[in-house]
Formats: C-alpha cells, structure tokens, sequence
C-alpha cells in the first residue's frame, strides 16, 4: 500500500464506520450504554438504539449503533439503567383524567372526616367556583351501607352545589343543594338504566345518585372552556410521559372532542398517540352516529390520532350491584345486576360495527355482562365471516370459569385494569363480599385467561385510578396492596409474570390496538418510542417495581420528558 493511498483509504473505513447504514444520513438520537429489553425475540437484549425521523432504524450493540452517531445527532446516555419500548395504557378517558387534575381527589381518603375535610378545604380555597366537583370516594368507607349520605356534605358546604362522583365513576353524591338544583324530589321518577337512592322511610332522596342518576346533577356543572380544557389536557400529556407512557386507548370521551387533540398536534404540544374510541348510543345505533364514527375513522388514521373504535357497555359495577350476574349477589339475594342493552338490540348494533370494520371496546365486568358480549362477538364475527377483528373485553373483573377459554378461541383481546384489582378494603370488604367466596376465586384471572390462549393488554381506566402503570405491574405480580397485604396476594394463582406484565403494557397492548406491526416493540421500523427507567425490573424485588421512576420518555425520536433528577 503507498502512502498516497492512506488517507483515502482511512475516508473510507470512517466513512463505513460512521454510516454503517449504507451511506445513509445519521441518526437523529441514540441510546447509548443501556439495557434495552426489547420485546423483540429475535434480539431480546441489546445496549443501545438508534432513531431517524421518527422511527427506529438499529437496535445492537454499544458499537453497531455508535456507527449511527454524527455529528448532529442527540444522544441519550443511559447509564446502565433499563430501556424499555414505552409504554400503552389500554384504557383511559383521557380528558376527564387532566381535568380530574382540577377537582377535590378522595381517591386515597378512607374516612368521612377526611372526605369532609378535603371537600371543605377545596371550597374555602376556590371561592369563585360555583360547583366543587371531585372524584374517588370508595364505596367501604360509608360501613354497611357501602353508599353516601347528602347531610355529611350538607355539614361542610350548605351553600353551594357539591357533586363528588365514585372512584369507579357509577355511583355520584351530591348535598342538598344541588339535588334541589336538579329538582330532584320524592315524585322524580328514575331515569333509563339509573337509579335515584330514597330513605326508605320519607322516599326523599339521599344524595346517592346510581348510575345514569348521575347525570341528573352532573349536568348542571357548566362545561369547562375551550382554554380551561387545553390547558388541562397540557398537563395531562405531561403526568402521561412522566409515568412513561407514549400511546392511549381512548375508552371514550376523548374521541368526541377530537378537535382539542387536532389542536395541540398542530402546536406540536401532542406527546402522546392517542386511539379514540367513541360511546356508542344505548339502546340503538344511530345514522347520525355512524356517520360520526365513519367520519373520524376517515379524517384521523395515523400514527398520532386514530378513530376506528366504538365502547359498549354491557353493565355496570359490583360494588353497586349494577354489573350483570348470571347467579344473585351473595349479600343480597334479591340482586343480579341488569343489562344495559336488550341482547337482540346488541347483538344488532355489534354485528353492524363488526360488518363496517370497527374494533369494538366492551365494558364487561359481571359474569352475564361477559358471557353476554362474548357471544355477541362470536356470532357477528360468523355471520360477517369477518377474521381478525380483535374486539376486546374491558375489565373482565369476574367471568364464569366456563367462558375464561372464549378470549383465545375467539381472538378476542383481554384489556384488564389491574388497579382496580388492588385488594384494598373497597375489594376484599365490598366488591369480595357482593360476589361471595366462590366467585371471588376468579376475579381478575389474567393468569388463567393467558393460560387459556388469550392475550392481555394492559391499561388504568384513568381518572378512576392513577395513570401509573409501574404501581399496575407491581399489583399484576404481587395481588397484593403497596404494603404488603393480604400475605401472599390475594387469589396468588392468578399472578403474572414480570415478562407477561411488561408484554401487557407494550406488545400485547399495541396488539390489542391493531397496532403490533409498527409499534410495542424496540426493533427496525417501528416507531421510535422508548423509556429509560431508573431500575432493572428484573433485579428488584417484586414490592418495589412500583416504586420505579421513569428517567426518559422518547416519543417519535424526541425528547417529551426527561427526570429532574
Ligand atoms: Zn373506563
């Protein structure tokens, strides 16, 4: 070799080195010094990523993806700490989840006292607010009754409306003062699938309102401003990222509103991808909502903002005696839930949504209200001969055993809420008591319907529950509440593994949104979303994956969050 030759050849192996990628441009970001936990079997494990435009385009080693490096790329050093696809939650309702952000929290109150306190304390430092709103008052705190009293708001605020709704957002409580704004009055008949709690002895109203009652006060809350709802949502996206997450399923709510979305995606202030589904109408399809549903299906089908689905439900809660039983309630003999739709009507409407293509969402928490949507879908999908329409199931929190094999056969996808399941005394003292001891044994079986075939995905059913899905991962492996209780979990052999709780949140959830092909895992081509996260999941003990904080969340290539840690 002459010397002349040299440096032409050291351009050329720099040349090589830096575009490996066959003379492509650099990347735009890499990962560097991570463990990445990939979701891909091909390459489960590497040390590094690279993201062009958007997506991934190398997933290797320290050194295939230094190669990608020049000398505008952004690079995230991560330290040894674990990186992970980012994550989906399966089931928010996304705009109510930021504006719950502005109201009274009781989520974590657990006596009358604090509630009163809380709601006192909103109302002195909101002087202007006209109503006090506020949500996640638990059901077990009220004792036997398991349900509100009017008089125990009337003692703090008197003067002004108070609506404060359940943490499971079927049951809503209001003082006097806005049951009388409601006109709500001993001759007020019940509305459709609602019902308005009387004392047994006067017939007034108690304040309880269950179900469609709700609405009934709800309603005379004026609608928050354009402005006010932005400025929510902004926060909102913010919490999303923090906790690591970089994709919604919308189960209605927000699709409604998609203007609001359009919005900020044109502002470049949308950091999460959001898949809406809409709330189909009770007891009938109709044209106009069609058209609405076919409408958004059209203008929204990118990797951003996409319609296509429709939510349903089938029943209510157990903790109200409102979920459909094939079988009485154990502490009321007389009870077994009702059926928000007439079968023949929903099996009309579901047959119809399958027919145009829809993926169809379905609240189902009762064994009825599950058998019932499962044979709804089985029957659309052979009368249409359609394949792979993947509707799914939401909640699932008690389904006969006998029907636990229909997910897989049916390739229909499990999206749990495994917050909801947290065996706290709303579960063991309410929710455990209504069903009694041997329907308890298959509550939440995430365990048994994987085993069985099926697929899960993962979500939080925000604002009903945080949006944080680490705090949801510990619950999936432990059943057990953030201290430790009951010994052992409650109902253990329905326990998951760390890799089917992480596959919940990533591949089984983009799976469960039609979306596996281009999402859920960190390999070439797909979209370049990712976290990095202070622990290695897989070295800590099972009570401490909740505590795990999020140092990174890359959506599209970008940085939307980083730890000021
Ligand atoms: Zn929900």
């Amino acid at each position: 070799m002459t010397y002349q030759l040299r440096p032409l050849l050291y351009f050329a192996l720099m040349l090589g080195a830096c575009c490996a990628a066959f003379g492509q441009s650099p990347a735009d970001l890499v990962v560097l010094h991570g463990k990445v936990y990939t979701e891909n079997p091909r390459r489960p494990r590497a040390e590094a990523v690279a993201i062009r435009d958007g997506k991934i385009i190398a997933v290797g080693s320290e050194k295939e993806i230094e190669a990608y490096r020049g000398p505008t790329t952004q690079v995230i050093d991560a330290q040894q700490h674990m990186v992970l696809p980012g994550f989906t939650d399966t089931h928010v309702h996304f705009i109510g989840g930021s504006t719950s952000m502005q109201t009274v929290a009781l989520d974590t109150a657990e006596t009358v006292a604090e509630i009163q306190k809380r709601v006192k304390n909103f109302a002195a430092a909101h002087p202007d607010k006209k109503f006090i709103t506020g949500y996640g008052w638990m059901y077990p705190v009220f004792g036997k009754a398991a349900l509100p009293d009017k008089k125990i708001l009337d003692a703090v605020v008197p003067d002004r409306p108070v609506i404060l709704t359940a943490y499971d957002y079927h049951t809503t409580w209001a003082n006097s003062k806005a049951l009388q704004m409601a006109d709500i009055n001993r001759a007020t008949p019940n509305p459709l699938n609602g019902i308005i709690v009387r004392d047994p002895t006067t017939g007034e109203a108690t304040g309880a309102l269950k179900e469609s009652a709700g609405g009934l006060v709800s309603r005379l809350v004026p609608p928050p401003t354009r402005e006010e709802l932005l400025a929510d949502l902004r926060q909102g996206l913010h919490e999303a990222n923090r906790l690591g997450i970089v994709r919604v399923h919308s189960a209605g709510g927000d699709g409604e509103q998609v203007g609001l979305f359009d919005e900020l995606r044109r502002n470049n202030e949308l950091t999460v991808r959001f898949y809406l589904a809409l709330f189909a109408p009770v007891p009938e399809l109709t044209s106009a909502f069609l058209e609405q549903a076919e409408k958004l299906r059209q203008s929204h089908h990118d990797d951003w903002l996409a319609g296509g689905a429709i939510k349903f439900y089938t029943d209510g809660v157990i903790e109200s005696h409102t979920a459909a039983m094939l079988a009485p309630y154990s502490d009321d003999p007389k009870l077994s839930g009702q059926l928000n739709w007439p079968p023949d009507k929903l099996q009309r409407a579901v047959t119809e949504l399958d027919r145009r293509g829809f993926q169809i969402f379905t609240h189902s928490i009762g064994d009825r209200g599950i058998r019932e949507i499962l044979d709804a879908y089985e029957k659309a999908q052979q009368q249409n001969g359609t394949k792979d329409a993947r509707h799914r199931v939401e909640h699932i929190e008690d389904p006969d055993t006998a029907d636990i094999p229909s997910f897989g056969k049916l390739g229909v996808s499990a999206s749990m809420q495994r917050l909801h399941a947290l065996p706290n005394s709303d579960v063991l003292d309410v929710w455990a008591r209504n069903v009694g001891p041997q329907r308890a044994q298959h509550a939440w079986p995430w365990h048994s319907i994987a085993a069985s075939g099926g697929r899960l995905a993962f979500g939080s059913d925000w604002p009903v529950v945080t949006i944080n899905p680490w705090l949801g991962i510990q619950n999936l492996l432990t059943r057990q509440t953030t201290d430790g209780k009951p010994p052992g979990g409650w109902i253990p052999q329905e326990c998951i593994t760390l890799e089917q709780a992480i596959a919940g949140y990533t591949i089984g959830a983009a799976y469960a949104g039609k979306r596996e092909k281009t999402e859920g895992s960190l390999e070439p081509g797909k979209l370049g979303d990712l976290i990095v996260v202070s622990q290695d999941l897989f070295d800590v003990a099972q009570r401490d994956v909740g505590k795990t904080e999020v140092l990174y969340t890359v959506v599209g290539g970008k940085i939307v969050y980083r730890s000021p840690r």
